[in-house]
This record gives C-alpha cells, sequence and structure tokens, in this order.
C-alpha cells in the first residue's frame, strides 16, 4: 500500500523532484477522519514497538531529512505520541562540535545509532554532510563525493546487523516554505520558531534540491531506502510516514512473536524444573 501514498525510491533512480508533487494527496486518505487514523496507527506502532522492544532481534531506525520548515519536529511529535518513550531515541544532529569534526564523518552517527530493540529517530543525519555541507563548500568536492558510497557502505553493516532502516525525506514546495516562515513572522506565537538562518539559506533553494536529488539517487538501496513524502499538507505527511512504519514492522510481527513464544516455553520449562527440585517456595 504504501508505495501509492509516498513514493519508494527504488535503487539506482536517477531522481527528478520537480516530477513529485508535494500537494499529493492519495484518494483513500481524507482531511476528515485524518486525526482519528493517525491514532489508530499510532496505537497499532505502540503494540509494534512493545513486541520489537521485548524481541530484542532487530532496531529500527528512521532517518528525517527535509528543507528548513518542511515538518522535521512536527513529525516526530505527532507520528510517535503512542510508543513507549523508554524504547524510542531521538538525536537531532546539529553543526558538529569540535571534537565530532576531528572524527570522520560518521563517527558521531555511528555512536547514535539505535540498539537492538529500540527505535532510534534521526533529525538531520548523516544526509547532512553530502548537503549543507555540499551546498556551502564546507569540504572539497571529492571529499563529499566519495561520500554516497560510504554512506551506502555503513548503512548496509547496520543493516547486517538488525537495523531496520526507512529514510523519510519531507518533500515540500518552495511557495509552501514561503508560507510557514511568513506565518512564523505574523504569528507572536509561532515567532521563537523563526531562525533567521533559514532565511538566509533560502537562496540556496536550487542548490539543496539538487544536493537532495543526488542523494536521493546514489543512496536508496533495498535495506536503506529512501521515501518522498508529499509534505505540503501536515496532516497527510503524518499519516502515510506512520503507515509507512507500521506497514513495514507488521512483517516483522510473526517472527517477534514466536521468538517471545519462545522464550516463554523455555523460561516455563526452567520455572518447572526448579519447582520440582523444591528450590521455588510458595508457587
Ligand atoms: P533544526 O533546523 O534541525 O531545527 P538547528 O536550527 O539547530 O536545528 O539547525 C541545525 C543546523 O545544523 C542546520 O543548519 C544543519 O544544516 C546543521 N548541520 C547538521 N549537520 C551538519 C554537518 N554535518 N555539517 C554542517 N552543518 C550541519
Amino acid at each position: 500500500m504504501s508505495n501509492d501514498l509516498l513514493w519508494k525510491v527504488p535503487e539506482g533512480e536517477h531522481v527528478k523532484l520537480k516530477k513529485y508533487d508535494p500537494d499529493y494527496v492519495h484518494p483513500s486518505f481524507k482531511r476528515d477522519g485524518a486525526e482519528e487514523t493517525l491514532g489508530n496507527l499510532g496505537k497499532e506502532m505502540g503494540e509494534l514497538q512493545e513486541l520489537l522492544s521485548a524481541a530484542q532481534h532487530h532496531s529500527l531506525l528512521m532517518v528525517l531529512q527535509g528543507m528548513d520548515t518542511s515538518g522535521k519536529d512536527g513529525t516526530i511529535r505527532h507520528v510517535f505520541s503512542q510508543v513507549n518513550p523508554q524504547g524510542c531515541h531521538v538525536v537531532s544532529f546539529k553543526v558538529p562540535t569540535p571534537e565530532e569534526a576531528a572524527h570522520d564523518f560518521l563517527w558521531r552517527i555511528h555512536n547514535a545509532v539505535p540498539p537492538k530493540g529500540v527505535m532510534g529517530i534521526f533529525n538531520r543525519s548523516q544526509y547532512e554532510d553530502v548537503l549543507v555541507v555540499r551546498v556551502h563548500n564546507l569540504v572539497p568536492e571529492d571529499v563529499w563525493k566519495r561520500r554516497y558510497k560510504e554512506i551506502n557502505h555503513f548503512e548496509k553493516l547496520l543493516a547486517d546487523n538488525g537495523t531496520i532502516i526507512l529514510k523519510f525525506f519531507l518533500h515540500i514546495s518552495q511557495d509552501e516554505q514561503t508560507a510557514r516562515l511568513q506565518a512564523r513572522i505574523n504569528d507572536k506565537d509561532k515567532a521563537w520558531k523563526i531562525s533567521s538562518s533559514d532565511f538566509a539559506e533560502r537562496k540556496y533553494w536550487d542548490d539543496y534540491q539538487k544536493a537532495y536529488e543526488d542523494a536521493l539517487s546514489q543512496c536508496s538501496t533495498d535495506e536503506a531506502p529512501w521515501y518522498i513524502v508529499p509534505a505540503n499538507h501536515k496532516w497527510y505527511r503524518n499519516l502515510v510516514i506512520a503507515q509507512t512504519l507500521v506497514d513495514t514492522m507488521r512483517k516483522y510481527k510473526d517472527e517477534w512473536k514466536a521468538d517471545l513464544e519462545e522464550r516463554g516455553r523455555k523460561e516455563l520449562a526452567a520455572l518447572q524444573q526448579l519447582r520440582a527440585s523444591n528450590e521455588v517456595k510458595g508457587l
């Protein structure tokens, strides 16, 4: 179902963002009732997270990228409202600290990936090192150019070790960004969200789109796919991300349950042995 709702980038696809409509809404999802649908998906996500957490077989990593104001924070707030905070780990990547900058670009990322049983959410990610870094020439071209391959190797390593990876690009139009920035200026309650750098970055819109096209084209793999999310409508963005996460986790549900049942059987058998040897008092 996911693929009709948003766009999973096939490995090797040459992405042109202009071909993807940020206003797109699949007819099966309606604005009316969106909250209820999101609530139901959230409930199921919470149940699946419990299984992921108990089974300890996999971790889940969700990468969120998008232009300024595309809704990374809002997505996290709405999509994960019903998951157990104990099993969830959100990391926001900012300008590297001197210590981070003194290491290879994946050092801080690797340090932040979720361990088994945990849902990790990256608000920005390793992709900043082929986005902002490329747009602002923060390293020489030959350095950022080889990073696509390095990222693919890194993500393969994570996937080989049981990390379920989903990467979402929140696709908004430039007009929508203008409207969202304008809303922050007009609304005193939203003014705290104003960041002068967001305004300064706007003149690099085309450069960022190009950098995103290359990242999406070169780093969408079977084990770590990119999804382009039509994100002009916030309610729709939340629904399709929640739906894609739930669809992906559902595929592992039987495996996680079978594993837990097997563990339960073993524990009961061990308990019976203890009882037989009279070492358990009162049970
Ligand atoms: P956000 O915009 O995510 O809410 P901030 O306003 O603190 O949070 O922005 C974080 C900034 O850190 C962004 O401008 C982003 O481009 C920058 N950043 C993240 N990773 C890197 C990196 N590897 N190199 C340079 N800048 C980075």
